[in-house]
């Protein structure tokens, strides 16, 4: 799950990180209001969507007066912001974040992920922040230095000074630099997080060290374990089709194909979509069912795979162990029948009651294309889709 950049540091103000006086807002008044509360003689109208890059896209503008404020706000409020993470169609910009602006003298990187090889969280340190880290990463990698954090110890202070040091931190501002680390890493820890990051994390003309930027990305399982964070969601920057899943406890992601896929176990919705790729067709999502799907979960689930215009044929791949084959046919069927199924089904189901599962596909007298093995089946929707998106020119 994601959030704010305004959210991102509240919570890492919490953790003693720190960051610009800000105050996030929904309209133009209030983003005067805020610079007027805030006070000084430069503010950074912020806008706040869930992607990067927003100062390439022009959606961070310094501002030098309340007037200013007040125009800059209105133009970025609404508007369609366009970054390398969006997509082309951008995101609409719905809230701000009206900030004192701060006196940048050098701008770093720093970030965390969760290190699948080592399993510990590695802390990423450049000198060359502000911009693209997977540039840097892509063309200087030396400018990249790595800590693994050891989760019984933490964050050491030798490990935070000797990082700090290797990314031009001063030593007057060390002290500083290691409470933003500590702080990033305990924000890390405690909230379950899969991402945090400061980009920039600057040093200041006098040589304090504050948090300019945050991004924090939790790992959606643990969520129950946080209602506060997850108060934080925002939905008008979620894919609509990934939100109706969810109330379905479906997991959901919305792809770019035309093979709508259903599938019991991740892995063989995995599995699935490479095969669907082999046959030379593109999935246009993945799509776990789970283990206890009923039928109101499928007829849900053939709901959102309609709602994407671009879909031209749905393949349903079942194994069933736990769940029957015959309860996933009636619910296929079930489904089929409520929402008018307009694109071709190809169903293939191996396991726990099979042949009753077959016989109700086929005593159903809906146009289902079955299959015998997942080869079979992807090569018959791969088909399929051609030939319904052939009939539709
Ligand atoms: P993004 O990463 O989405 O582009 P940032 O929050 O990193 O957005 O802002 C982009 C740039 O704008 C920063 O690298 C920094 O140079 C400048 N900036 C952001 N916030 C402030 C601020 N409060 N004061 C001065 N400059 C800022
Ligand atoms: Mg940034």
């Amino acid at each position: 799950m994601k959030i704010h950049e305004y959210q991102a540091k509240e919570v890492l103000r919490g953790f003693g990180v720190v960051t610009p006086r800000g105050i996030a807002c929904f309209n133009v008044d209030e983003a005067v209001a805020a610079a007027n509360t805030l006070g000084g003689k430069v503010w950074v109208v912020k806008a706040q969507i869930h992607a990067g890059g927003r100062g390439k896209g022009g959606g961070v503008k310094l501002a030098r007066s309340v007037d200013e404020v007040r125009q800059l706000a209105g133009e970025i409020l609404g508007m369609q912001l366009k970054t390398h993470q969006t997509g082309p169609e951008g995101q609409k910009v719905r809230r701000l974040l009206i900030e004192e602006g701060a006196d940048i003298k050098k701008e770093l990187y720093v970030g965390m992920v969760v290190d699948r090889g080592t399993q510990k969280v590695a802390l990423m340190a450049s000198s060359e922040g502000g911009m693209d880290i997977e540039e840097v990463a892509a063309h200087t990698p030396e400018k990249i230095h790595k800590v693994f954090i050891d989760p019984v110890d933490g964050l050491v202070d030798a490990d935070c000074d000797a990082v700090a040091r290797k990314i031009g931190v001063p030593e007057g501002s060390l002290a500083q630099a290691r409470t933003a680390l500590q702080g990033l890493y305990k924000a890390f820890w405690s909230t379950d997080a899969s991402l945090a990051e400061i980009n920039p994390l600057i040093l200041t003309g006098d040589g304090k060290v504050i948090a300019l930027d945050g991004k924090i990305d939790f790992d959606g399982n643990a969520m129950f374990r946080h209602p506060d964070l997850l108060a934080m969601r925002d939905l008008d920057e979620e894919d609509p089709a990934e939100v109706q899943a969810s109330k379905y406890d479906l997991n959901y992601i919305q792809l770019d194909g035309s093979i709508g896929c259903l599938v019991n176990g991740a892995g063989l919705a995995m599995a699935t979509m490479d095969t669907i790729k082999l046959y030379g067709g593109s999935p246009a999502n993945f799509l776990d069912v789970g283990g206890g799907a009923t039928t109101e979960k499928v007829t849900e689930a053939f709901k959102i795979m309609l709602s994407n215009p671009k879909l031209a044929a749905i393949l349903v791949n079942i194994f069933g162990g736990i769940m029957k084959c015959d309860v996933i046919a009636q619910g296929v069927v079930a489904a089929a029948r409520e929402v008018k199924l307009s694109v071709p089904l190809v169903v293939r189901m191996k396991g726990t009651n099979e042949q009753l599962g077959k016989q109700i596909l086929a005593d159903s007298g809906l146009p289902i294309i079955s299959a015998d093995n997942m080869g079979q089946a992807a090569e018959r929707v791969v088909a399929a889709a051609a030939a319904h998106a052939a009939g539709k020119k």
